[in-house]
């Protein structure tokens, strides 16, 4: 097992893989897996939920005060899943209502600054994994791997649409493409933390490459640094 513990960022756009990858390098180097999108997924469904009008300052503030994050993980998958205020959230997250609406208050600096906190302290001894969109920007901007990922957009969409197909079979793939390219030019365009790519960020290209062989490029970055 290696004994030098880095902190590995994978940024990227929507639906890129970049998740899938971070598990399992995560699980491969047995380091600790935190998914930066599921946090912004988790603040957006308490806001919905509790109809806080987020283009109001003070009642952001007030209902994040309220809203408590953690990542907890299951026993029979082994992987890490979101609890709100204790709830597991990790599923509901994933409904396209969610998706439609996450990127509008990912851009809020304030809720920004809540997550970014959190995820810092997460990453404070290092030993960690973390996908998002600001991770090696601004989250940790002295990671010693950082990894950009893009793949077409046909096949992100195909991707995204399989993912949710299973679990809704009334969703067609003209609204995933729309949330996609909604998510990603909000995403890339707003004033706090736009995604952007880290001048250090070695990129990954997995349009026609298998997961295997994406695992086989990332790993073989992190043997040259650990
Ligand atoms: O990664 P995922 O697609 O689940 O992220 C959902 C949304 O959360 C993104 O579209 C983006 O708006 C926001 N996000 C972000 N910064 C991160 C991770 C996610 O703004 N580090």
């Amino acid at each position: 097992m290696p004994s030098k513990k880095i902190i590995i960022t994978i940024d990227g756009w929507s639906s890129c893989g970049k998740s899938t990858l971070a598990k399992q390098l995560a699980r491969q180097l047995n380091y600790v897996y935190i998914d930066s999108g599921a946090m912004y997924r988790a603040i957006t469904l308490y806001f919905l939920r509790n109809h806080i009008d987020w283009t109001d300052d003070s009642q952001v503030k007030e209902a994040l005060k309220n809203i408590q994050l953690e990542f907890r993980p299951n026993e029979h998958s082994g992987q890490t899943e979101i609890y709100l205020n204790d709830e597991n959230v990790e599923y509901v997250i994933r409904d396209l209502v969610i998706a439609e609406k996450v990127s509008d208050v990912a851009a809020i600096r304030e809720v920004r600054r809540f997550a970014v906190k959190q995820q810092q302290e997460m990453g404070r001894k290092k030993g960690i994994v973390m996908d998002g969109r600001d991770i090696g920007t601004v989250v940790f901007p002295k990671a010693e791997l950082k990894i950009f990922m893009t793949a077409d957009n046909a096949v992100r969409v195909e991707r995204r649409f399989k993912e949710l197909f299973d679990k809704n079979p009334n969703i067609t793939i003209e609204e995933v493409k729309s949330n996609l390219e909604m998510r990603d030019y909000i995403d890339s365009h707003r004033e706090v933390s736009p995604l952007r790519q880290a001048e250090d960020a070695l990129v990954l290209d997995n349009s026609n490459i298998t997961m295997e062989e994406q695992l086989k490029i990332a790993a073989k970055w992190v043997k040259e640094l650990i």
